[in-house]
């Protein structure tokens, strides 16, 4: 087969016209003779690379001048360390708004330096919704409230950001980030590992307000303190050098296509038709709350779990691959990124509606 769909939740799909010029680009940048990997990240070459994607990021995501852009290792979940070591400053206690498995997993790592209070739930409804903002119980002495826009598993997003009032508001937006325009000052610090919607895995992108910089807990990894990375352009140590620059041909890409609002209307138009699909039928189904259902990570099940694997297999024939849900939930999970073109959703669904046809 020439050219698969491909529907997994990260490392996911990429921009083929990326991988295009990622790979006429690979063995001489530029005419240096040389790939980016091989590249000195103090060089001028890399340098111009390492500036320029910082400078679309900041155009597409309309990042104010008093937020640093850093470019990290360790994934999303180094960052679950991060938030409390950097943003508690001298305070012992933190809210978090708990959607779902991710959320979970910043909470346990939160609980290791502060007294976490679980400022809203959705855990009785197996995290199919959102709890209604007006009954959180926020603190407002707070060092800062964390929450989770999409959670990538169970399919939950958040269609509006919480108000948390002058409390620093953190995002882990590893699988909507670049989603759709959002207004990051309203943000202390917003988060996300590459390999959903930015790039290939290993680089984690960290937006933080710089006020926020600078009074790290006590005795943590100097690699931990935001402050080493933003007084040092993300250079203290090797960055990830490869994965800075593919994600600077993300973002030239994103802009080429119309930016946040031009992408955002496309994900919204794929997340509508398959949610049109599971609804109308009588044979899928999506348990999540319809106003909060998520535009990148879909998840359904069949009518009859003993067709799991059949579907999977018919599925992957059409070239329709890693539609397999999370071991945790079953069923199936169509992820739908940026980077999905629209025929793949309008395949999905086609094939849907075939193998309901045959085996409904
Ligand atoms: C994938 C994901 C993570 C984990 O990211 P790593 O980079 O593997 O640490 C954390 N949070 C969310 C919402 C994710 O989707």
């Amino acid at each position: 087969m020439s050219k698969v769909y491909n529907f997994s939740a990260g490392p996911a799909v990429l921009p083929a016209e990326v991988l295009e010029r990622a790979r006429d680009e690979l063995v001489d940048w530029h005419g240096s003779h040389m790939s980016v990997m091989e590249m000195s990240h103090r060089g001028k070459e890399f340098m111009s690379i390492a500036e320029k994607a910082e400078a679309d990021l900041r155009e597409l995501m309309k990042i104010p001048d008093n937020y640093k852009v850093l470019f990290l290792q360790g994934g999303a979940s180094s960052q679950f360390s991060m938030v409390p070591i950097n943003l508690l400053r001298g305070n012992s206690k933190a809210d978090y708004i708990w959607t779902g498995a991710w959320g979970k997993k910043a909470i346990a790592e939160g609980k290791r330096y502060c007294d976490v209070n679980v400022a809203a739930s959705s855990e009785a409804e197996k995290f199919t919704t959102i709890p209604d903002p007006s009954g959180w119980s926020l603190d407002a002495d707070a060092a800062y409230v964390h929450y989770t826009p999409n959670e990538t598993i169970g399919g939950v997003e958040f269609h509006w950001i919480p108000d948390v009032g002058d409390v620093p508001l953190v995002a882990d937006m590893s699988s909507t980030i670049l989603s759709r325009p959002i207004d990051v000052s309203k943000y202390g610090v917003i988060y996300a590992g590459a390999q959903k919607n930015i790039g290939p895995a290993g680089l984690t992108v960290v937006v933080v307000r710089d006020d926020l910089i600078g009074q790290p807990v006590d005795g943590q990894p100097v690699m931990f303190d935001y402050a080493t990375h933003a007084n040092n352009d993300s250079m203290y140590n090797t960055p990830p050098t490869y994965g800075w620059y593919f994600a600077g041909l993300v973002f030239e890409w994103l802009k080429d296509k119309g930016g946040l609002e031009a992408i955002s209307m496309i994900n919204h138009r794929k997340a509508s038709a398959l949610y049109k699909t599971i609804d109308d039928s009588g044979f899928y189904a999506n348990p999540v709350d319809p106003d909060c259902r998520s535009w990148m990570n879909v998840p359904f099940t069949l009518a009859d779990p003993e067709l799991d694997a059949t579907f999977l297999e018919e599925a992957k024939q059409e070239g329709l691959v890693t539609l397999k849900g999370h071991r945790s939930v079953g069923g199936m999970r169509a992820s739908i990124y940026n980077a999905m073109p629209e025929e793949g959703v309008a395949a999905l669904i086609d094939f849907m509606g075939e193998f309901e046809k045959r085996h409904g």
